[in-house]
């Protein structure tokens, strides 16, 4: 009976283990391999304190559906064989693989990027905690911060809320006079998001910028960080370098460029450059026609200098036509499912909130545009199941420390 094995268990990874369990025949075998032995919310990051509250273990969770799990992580993939060899050495064959592997910072690109140099990174929890002690001694200690994604990242609204949030943060604390702000980014303008803007994503940006006073540098590249100082060019339209920076920080959250698992690195004709993996309409790679992919590991096409992000909607339609591809090919039909590519941005902007829907298929209502407002924050809130909505009985104020 077939054996299917899925690379990863985050947004797509999981859910797509349970949907598969869900239509698996008797006699099927799923596993998971992870790199990671407890499920965290990753975009719940930008508010979790070092408490860390929304972690889950992985074993339990699969094992109730009958699925086995490995959380030794993926080492190096034989597609020709159709193996999996596992950092701890055991190999494993497949007839079906998913690729849910995530996208991975890539901080060694720029000098003095990410956690082991002089910023600060959201996109991991284990990264977190440095990210709020360092905060902690920033308000009793404040100056400048820059804040924002480099070039190469593809994961735009953790910055823009961070952003935001510090700014809400810093104002409860009455510091935010002694804290010059800016936001530093590689897309061509502030509020496109990867996407060439949704709706009024770019004026509705640009003004919740200009009214909290944070000033910006967008079409920008960030050429190395030094202790306290980031050195950034900025570039005119056409890529001309037009304008040199030497921003003086004292606390700074910055968004990596991202790329695919080692795993895959290098596998001609099933990762690209970047290690992103090439799939088709029906999110199955051309040449190995058993594997498939979700999430923000498929590769798409990008604009220069900034990655399209995938968003967890686009991830939820991306899983649901796995699984139905996979049941199909399994039994012997030709996949056909396609996802829906709906991108949905909801940013908290501290106390209130930004939402763009993009729904070129029109599922969703509206069907392009933008909304503002505490709703935002509170489904935000909700949704990761972290603070509170604000004037609830049970309100907290929503900290990032
Ligand atoms: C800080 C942040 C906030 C975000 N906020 C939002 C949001 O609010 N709304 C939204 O829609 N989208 C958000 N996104 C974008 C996107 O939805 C998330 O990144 C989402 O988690 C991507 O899902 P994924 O399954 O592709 O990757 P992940 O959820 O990152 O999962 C990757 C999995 O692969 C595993 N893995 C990695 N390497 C290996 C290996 N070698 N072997 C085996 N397993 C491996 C990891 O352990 C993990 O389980 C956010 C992204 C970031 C970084």
């Amino acid at each position: 009976m077939a054996r299917i094995v899925i690379i990863g268990s985050g947004a797509s990874g999981l859910p797509a283990a349970h949907e598969l369990a869900e239509s698996a025949r008797p006699g099927e075998q799923i596993t998971v391999v992870s790199g990671q032995s407890t499920f965290r919310a990753g975009s719940a990051t930008p508010w979790l304190s070092a408490r860390d509250s929304t972690g889950f273990d992985l074993a339990r969770n699969l094992g109730r559906k009958g699925v086995d799990f490995s959380a030794a992580g993926a080492r190096r993939l034989d597609p020709g064989r159709n193996q999996l060899e596992l950092a701890d050495g055991q190999r494993l064959d497949y007839d079906i693989l998913v690729i849910a592997a995530g996208p991975q910072p890539a901080f060694d690109e720029i000098p003095g990027l990410g956690p082991e140099g002089y910023t600060h990174s959201l996109c991991h929890a284990d990264h977190l905690h440095g990210c709020v002690q360092d905060w902690n001694r920033f308000i009793a200690e404040p100056g400048p911060i820059v804040v924002g994604a480099v070039q190469g990242a593809s994961c735009f609204a953790p910055a823009y809320e961070s952003a935001f949030l510090m700014d809400a943060e810093l104002r409860q604390h009455a510091l935010r006079e002694r804290v010059p702000m800016t936001f530093v980014t590689a897309e061509p303008y502030v509020g496109h998001l990867g996407v060439d803007g949704i709706g009024e994503s770019r004026e509705r940006i640009a003004a919740a910028l200009r009214e909290r006073d944070i000033a910006w540098i967008a079409n920008a590249h960030v050429d190395r960080v030094e202790s306290g100082v980031m050195h950034v060019t900025e570039h005119a339209a056409g890529g001309r370098a037009a304008r040199q920076h030497a921003l003086p920080f004292r606390y700074s959250m910055m968004m990596p460029p991202f790329r695919g698992i080692d795993a895959v690195a290098g596998i001609e004709g099933l990762a690209n450059e970047r290690g992103f993996i090439l799939v088709d309409d029906c999110l199955r790679n051309p040449r190995y026609r058993n594997i498939y992919a979700a999430g923000a590991t498929v590769a798409s096409a990008a604009c220069a200098a900034a990655g399209e992000h995938k968003t967890a909607y686009m991830i939820d339609a991306m899983v649901n036509a796995v699984a139905r591809n996979i049941r199909d090919q399994l039994d012997g039909r030709e996949p056909e499912a396609r996802p829906t590519w709906n991108p949905v941005r909801v940013a908290d902007l501290g106390a209130a909130g930004l939402a763009f829907v993009a729904d070129p298929e029109g599922a969703l209502q509206p069907a392009h545009g933008a909304g503002a407002g505490d709703w935002v924050h509170m489904s935000r809130c909700s949704a990761c199941d972290v603070g509170s909505v604000p004037g609830s009985p049970e309100a907290k104020p929503i900290h990032l420390r």
